[in-house]
């Protein structure tokens, strides 16, 4: 058998390999330039040398699906390089970029192999060059070479229209160069140092729709030293480099994919650990600091719920729960409203993702959340990612926004990670948010929407615990509205409703927001907690919700305004006093002396010295075993001051 024999059969066996699929197609190129060294040991052709006119067929990869991705891409290979100097440098970007790198030296070594291989068998060749597109199509550079050690490839060279002999494939009808005979005034602008090049042989690089994506270049100081054959066995080599090349490509993709996809997959399992709706930001937050590089980034979330939106009104729309980065005191914790005309607020209202790219010295700043923000025109890249429950929602109702003062806008692939994590979050999210408001209803009073029994002694506990720790003192105000049954018989239960809603909102304004404690013990019966307080604070608290009581006016479309009146009985629970239910029991057995005492008035329970406590005690719930001071007298007779109905019932039965 022939060496060229054998070459074609070792080639034959190597696309058998190949066939296998998997890890066996960097076979490929192997079979290939075994074929090629096949060609290059049959008997040479003689005759004389074509010029570069004459047409090959385009090299098809094989029939082969590839999709439709650029088979040698650089600005594919940096998508993931982290931009130095970013405020954050994602952990996962870096290992991104170290799986890129790890792609490009094996498809490089594959490349130089080939390249090698060729040299060998070829050995009047000087050099032999991929050539493989820069930043735009138009312009090539040198990828991989070979080149004897006399002559020496300028590496930085670029390619471009008209720019000499290689420029010649930019155009669509030339399939290959073939010259044996170059004027030895002609120097090839890819060397240094100018060699007397002779033969040039050189085929595109052709993409599987038939695009120049680059060049493969062998040239000698011999003249006619290649052939027609040897063009054609190029073209075979050059497509076994692109096809190396854009399968190193897609296996790394596909690695990062599967990488990311799964990083996707945890924060899914994650987010369904998570119940409330401050988590799922603090695992939003996570997610774009471990997968995207930002210079700054911006939380916004929408009001909840007609409540919250309508007690705000229409001062706020939404506010920022998150900021880092540049500038990021200018946004935190600020509100926006629905007449912000930021692109943060834009994209959250539409809920559309939206993307600015400002090139460097445009300066005309486009506000983020509104114009009155401190104006910073480095930021120039922007993306926001709204997330929504629902993918078609009017209005989303988070929105991450990204802002960087790097060159390079956000890439197609951190958009679609951002995009496959806001499904999930918005889900998320939307549980988190629906499982709080259940608790809250829960925990609340349906009609006065003030505690429930069993949430106040909860939060009388907690208070108990600081307070102790504390060393301060709570006040606890059991209170009752006077004859409340009359109101109800007399008016009908909705007007008792009413009523009611309106002693609970009298109550809550007349205590500390936010620090004092209110909730529906049950029917018209109220509790309050006091918290840090005196003696003489708490009575003064208690009487002032009193006359705010004795004030308020229903208006029931009646002869008469209804007006009700209502009895308090006040416990000051001191720092070594621990048992919440017995404090509450207390205030209650001050109430009824209250009660007992004429209604509409303040009375302090008060401890009893010890030994005459324990003398008193009795069985009797109703026998209090404590003095019962009445901490305001019983108010005058109710003619005083022309307060009707109720008041003036107050002290005897209705009639
Ligand atoms: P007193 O001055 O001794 O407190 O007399 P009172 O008539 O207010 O007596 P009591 O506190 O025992 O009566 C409570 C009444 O409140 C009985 C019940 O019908 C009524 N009630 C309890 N819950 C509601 C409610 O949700 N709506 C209405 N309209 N009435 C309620
Ligand atoms: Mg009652
Ligand atoms: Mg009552």
């Amino acid at each position: 058998m022939s060496v060229a024999e054998i070459m074609f059969v070792v080639s034959g066996l190597l696309v058998g390999l190949a066939f296998q699929g998997g890890m066996f197609l960097f076979a490929i190129p192997f079979a290939v330039v075994a074929m090629l060294l096949g060609f290059m040991n049959r008997p040479r052709l003689a005759g004389p040398v074509a010029q570069s006119t004459a047409t090959l067929p385009i090299i098809s990869l094989g029939g082969r699906n590839t999709g439709n991705v650029p088979v040698v891409s650089p600005d594919l290979r940096s998508e993931f390089r982290n931009e130095n100097g970013m405020m954050n440098e994602p952990e996962s970007a870096l290992k991104v970029s170290q799986v890129w790198a790890r792609a490009n030296a094996d498809i490089n070594k594959g490349m130089t192999d080939i390249l090698r291989s060729i040299k060998g068998i070829v050995p009047q060749a000087n050099s032999i060059i991929v050539f493989t597109q820069l930043n735009n199509p138009r312009e090539w550079g040198v990828r991989n070479y070979v080149n004897n050690k006399e002559s020496s490839v300028d590496p930085c060279v670029r390619i471009s229209e008209n720019s000499g002999l290689v420029s010649h494939l930019f155009r669509s009808g030339v399939n290959r160069i073939l010259e044996g005979d170059l004027p030895s005034s002609k120097s090839l602008m890819y060397y240094i140092d100018h060699p007397a090049i002779k033969s040039v042989v050189a085929v595109p690089m052709l993409d599987h729709n038939g695009q120049r994506i680059g060049a493969l270049v062998m040239d000698s100081t011999h003249p006619n030293a290649f052939t027609d054959i040897t063009a054609q066995a190029l073209s075979y080599v050059a497509s076994a480099i692109t096809m190396l090349d854009y399968k190193g490509f897609l296996s790394a993709q596909k690695h990062i994919a599967l990488q990311q996809y799964s990083g996707l997959y945890n924060y899914q399992r994650k987010f369904f650990q998570t119940m409330t709706v401050k988590d799922i930001y603090k695992q939003i937050i996570n997610y774009v600091r471990d997968n995207v590089a930002y210079d700054r980034l911006t939380i916004l979330v929408m009001n909840q719920g007609k409540e919250s939106s309508g007690n705000q009104g229409k001062d706020s729309a939404g506010r920022v729960v998150f900021c880092e980065g540049v500038d990021s005191k200018e946004f935190a914790e600020k509100r926006f409203t629905l007449s912000d005309k930021g692109i943060f607020v834009l994209a959250l209202l539409r809920n559309r993702p939206i993307e600015r790219n400002f090139s460097v010295g445009f300066n005309e700043y486009v506000p983020r959340l509104n114009d009155s923000e401190k104006h910073n025109t480095n930021l120039r890249q922007v993306f926001i990612m709204p997330i929504a429950a629902k993918a078609d929602a009017e209005s989303a109702d988070i929105a991450i926004c990204l802002e960087s003062s790097g060159p390079r806008p956000y890439t197609d692939h951190e958009k679609e990670l951002l995009k496959a994590f806001a499904g999930v979050a918005g889900f998320a999210y939307d549980r988190a948010r629906k499982f709080e408001h259940g608790k809250e209803m829960a925990s609340r009073d349906s009609m006065t929407g003030l505690m429930n029994k069993r949430t106040l002694f909860e939060r009388l506990r907690a208070e108990k615990a600081r307070a102790t720790r504390m060393k301060y003192c709570i006040g606890v105000l059991m209170m009752d509205i006077d004859h409340f049954k009359h109101v109800n018989d007399t008016y009908g239960h909705n007007i008792g409703d009413v009523v009611i809603n309106g002693f609970a909102r009298t109550i809550s304004e007349e205590i500390r927001k936010d620090i004092d404690v209110v909730g529906r013990f049950g029917g018209e019966e109220f509790v309050v907690g006091l918290i840090d307080t005196t003696a003489e604070g708490m009575v003064e608290t208690a009487e002032r919700i009193r006359k705010a009581i004795e004030k308020l006016v229903f208006d029931i479309h009646q002869a008469k305004p209804l007006k009700v009146t209502v009895s308090v009985g006040a416990y000051l629970v001191g720092p070594e006093f621990t048992d919440m239910e017995k404090a509450v029991q207390n205030a209650d057995q001050a109430l009824y002396k209250a009660k007992e005492g004429g209604r509409n008035q303040v009375v302090q329970f008060q401890e009893m010295p010890l030994e005459t406590a324990s003398k008193s005690v009795t069985p009797k719930p109703a026998a209090a075993p404590a003095t019962m001071a009445p901490a305001t007298p019983a108010p005058a007779a109710p003619t005083e001051s022309g307060i009707p109905v109720i008041r003036a019932a107050a002290d005897g039965p209705f009639s």
